[in-house]
C-alpha cells in the first residue's frame, strides 16, 4: 500500500521537521484527512485526488480543504467525493461552506454539476474505493471521530505492494476501554499510526482535549490481543515536541515505534 505521509504534526512551526498537520495519501487518487500537509502536492497531483476520508472537523484536520477545492474548478468530471459522519459534514456546511468563510462548493459550479460531494460514513459500514477496502470505526475525542482502518483488497497493483496490507489510522483520541476494543475488533494490523499530541506532565490538559499522551499509547497497546507489526507515532504538538519524544524514549517498548515524521 502506497502511504504518503503528507503532514502529521499536532501543530504549525517551522522548527519542525514536517511543518504540516494531518494529511496522509492512499496512492494517487484517496486522501485521509486535509490539514495543511495537503498543499505538499503539486496541482497536477491535487486534480487527481477524487476521494478525501475526514476523521473530524478539527482546524488541523480540515484546513486546506477549501483551498484545495477552489483549485478544482474546470478540472473535474465528477464531484471530490468527501466521506465523514453526519455530523461532521454538518459542522462543515454550517461553519465553512457558507459563503461567509467559502462558497457552497456542493452548489457550485451549479448545483447540477457541483466540485463538492459530502457522503456519510458510519462506524463499521466498510465501503470500498480504488482497490481499498475502507471501515471507519470509533476513537474518542472531543467532537464525533472516526479512525479509518484500510485493507488492500486485491487489486494486482496493490498486492504486489502489500508491506502495508491492514493500515489503521486511529485519528485524534484518548485513551478508553472503546478504543482498545475497537482495534482488537480490527484484527491483525499492519501499520497503526496513533497519535500522541502532549507528554506525560500534561496528562491532564491531554484528557480534557482527548489526546494521547506516551503513558496513554502504552496503556492502549497493552491492551491488544495482537500487537500491530509497525506503531506510527504521530501528532506532536510542536510546543512539546522534545519532551514527548524524550518520554516516549523512556518507554520499554519504544524500540518498535517510529516517530513521525
Ligand atoms: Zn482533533
Ligand atoms: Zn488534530
Amino acid at each position: 500500500m502506497d502511504i504518503d505521509i503528507l503532514g502529521c504534526s499536532g501543530g504549525v512551526s517551522g522548527n519542525i521537521r514536517n511543518t504540516g498537520t494531518t494529511c496522509l495519501r492512499l496512492g494517487d487518487h484517496v486522501l485521509i484527512d486535509a490539514g495543511s500537509g495537503l498543499s505538499k502536492l503539486t496541482l497536477d497531483e491535487q486534480r487527481k485526488i477524487t476521494d478525501i476520508l475526514l476523521t473530524h472537523s478539527h482546524m488541523d484536520h480540515i484546513s486546506d480543504l477549501p483551498g484545495f477545492l477552489a483549485n478544482m474548478f474546470d478540472h473535474v468530471e465528477r464531484p471530490v467525493r468527501v466521506h465523514a459522519l453526519p455530523e461532521t459534514i454538518e459542522v462543515l456546511q454550517d461553519c465553512i461552506f457558507n459563503y461567509q468563510i467559502w462558497p457552497d462548493f456542493t452548489q457550485l459550479p451549479s448545483a447540477e454539476a457541483p466540485i463538492l460531494e459530502f457522503v456519510n460514513v458510519q462506524p463499521w459500514q466498510s465501503f470500498q474505493l480504488h482497490g481499498y477496502e475502507v471501515t471507519p470505526f470509533f476513537v474518542e475525542h472531543t467532537v464525533p471521530t472516526v479512525g479509518f482502518s484500510v485493507k488492500d483488497i486485491g487489486t494486482s497493483h496493490a498486492v504486489r505492494k502489500a508491506q502495508h496490507s491492514h493500515f489503521v489510522f486511529a485519528a485524534d483520541t484518548t485513551h478508553s476501554d472503546v478504543v482498545v476494543d475497537e482495534l482488537n475488533r480490527l484484527g491483525h494490523i499492519d501499520t497503526l499510526m496513533i497519535e500522541c499530541a502532549f507528554p506525560d506532565s500534561k496528562l491532564d490538559i491531554a484528557m480534557q482535549s482527548k489526546h494521547m499522551t506516551p503513558s496513554l499509547i502504552e496503556k492502549t497497546l497493552d491492551g491488544l490481543a495482537e500487537q500491530p507489526r509497525k506503531i506510527w507515532i504521530t501528532h506532536l504538538k510542536p510546543a512539546y515536541e522534545k519532551e514527548i519524544r524524550h518520554d516516549l524514549r523512556s518507554r520499554a517498548a519504544y524500540h518498535h515505534w517510529r516517530v513521525l515524521p
